[in-house]
């Protein structure tokens, strides 16, 4: 399966990089000393996730005086789990580690990761035990979405687990086959299953810069998450219609009975309003979960690749990705 183009080393640093420039001087300078005092041969794979500002430029710089240094250029801005996925498609690594370019992962403790995958593991990730310089709400939501994604997918989704991890050269060509352009990262890391295990950091501030996650976007990756790793939203409301109509059933017969004993009674008006709305409201609500999954299905029929590739900067043109997943022009230019 691999390109024989392409040179194999031990460990593959991927990063993803969306306006990244002040970060990235000292980022490599952490990594480099890392991966110098683990004495492996290294790649550090660097997705430009649709830069605005002149993180292309550092990259390629950086690339420059440090060929394991290698850059993907993606064609436009596709998020950062879809620049993780075009990252893992090209690494050759035997174990592969996907970092946040903001250094909220501290590179020094790979070290660990690899001691822990020395000891038989595929997947190591690494557990927040505190977070720092994040607020008190974007705390409590994480640890409520955690909470619910672990109720209601089968997987087990470990909680303040971020993409900082180890991966086995067998985990990455796994998930190459899993062809769904929903990329919820943390569940399909969780969901090809290996043998797994844990080590715990503390998650600093960034760097600098700041996140480009709103609370919007995390609303929707929340979404993501749910919807494509769990059926419940959809069949809870066959449960809810049951009871809804056993209710509406004792109501019936009570209002049958009434009306057999007291008469035809006109006034009505305010049991009518909330029966109608109710009913409207649930029904209004069922069609919005079922129409979240109509469009992912929707998403998926397209077909279309999940990223593209403008430039490849030290890595062959034809990676070992699989058909339709990611497309990088057909003569790109040599660098
Ligand atoms: N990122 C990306 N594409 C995006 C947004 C972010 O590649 O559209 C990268 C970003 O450069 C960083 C990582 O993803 O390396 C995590 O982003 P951020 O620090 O904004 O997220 P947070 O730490 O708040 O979860
Ligand atoms: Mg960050």
């Amino acid at each position: 399966m691999m390109s024989s183009t392409s040179e194999r080393v031990e460990l593959s640093i991927v990063v993803p990089v969306y306006n990244e420039e002040q970060n990235l001087d000292y980022l490599f300078e952490r990594l480099e000393a890392v991966v110098h005092n683990l004495k492996m041969s290294y790649e550090i794979v660097c997705i430009n996730d649709g830069s605005r500002d002149d993180t292309l430029k550092y990259l390629i710089a950086h690339h420059e005086r440090n060929p394991q240094i290698k850059v993907i250029n993606l064609a436009r801005n596709f998020g950062k789990e879809i620049a993780l996925t075009a990252g893992l498609d090209y690494t050759t690594g035997n174990a592969v580690v996907p970092i946040d370019a903001d250094l909220q992962d501290p590179p020094e403790l790979i070290g660990q990761l690899i001691e822990k995958w020395r000891e038989g593991y595929d997947v190591v990730y690494a557990t927040r035990r505190s977070r720092q310089g994040e607020s008190w709400l974007k705390r409590f939501t994480a640890s409520a979405f955690y909470n619910i994604i672990d109720r209601m997918s089968l997987v087990h989704v470990p909680a303040n687990t971020g993409d900082f991890r180890l991966l086995d050269r067998r985990v990455v060509e796994a998930l190459k086959h899993v062809p769904e352009r929903t990329r919820f990262m943390k569940g399909l890391f969780a969901w090809v299953g290996f043998k797994q295990t844990s080590v715990l950091f503390d998650r600093e501030a960034r760097h600098k810069g700041k996140t480009t996650w709103n609370y919007w976007k995390l609303w929707n990756f929340a979404l993501d998450g749910i919807f494509s790793f769990s059926f419940i939203p959809l069949k809870m409301w066959s449960y809810v219609g049951l009871v809804v109509s056993f209710m509406s059933l004792l109501y019936a017969s009570f209002l049958i009975i009434r009306t057999i004993i007291q008469g035809v009674d006109v006034p009505g008006y305010a049991s009518l309003m909330v029966a109608i709305l109710f009913l409207g409201g649930i029904q209004l609500i069922t069609l919005g979960i079922v129409g979240e999954y109509i469009g992912r299905v929707y998403e998926e029929v397209k077909g279309r690749p999940i990223y593209l590739i403008r430039d490849l900067y030290g890595l062959p043109p034809h990676s070992n990705h699989p058909p339709r997943r990611g497309y990088t022009a057909e003569f790109p230019k040599e660098h």
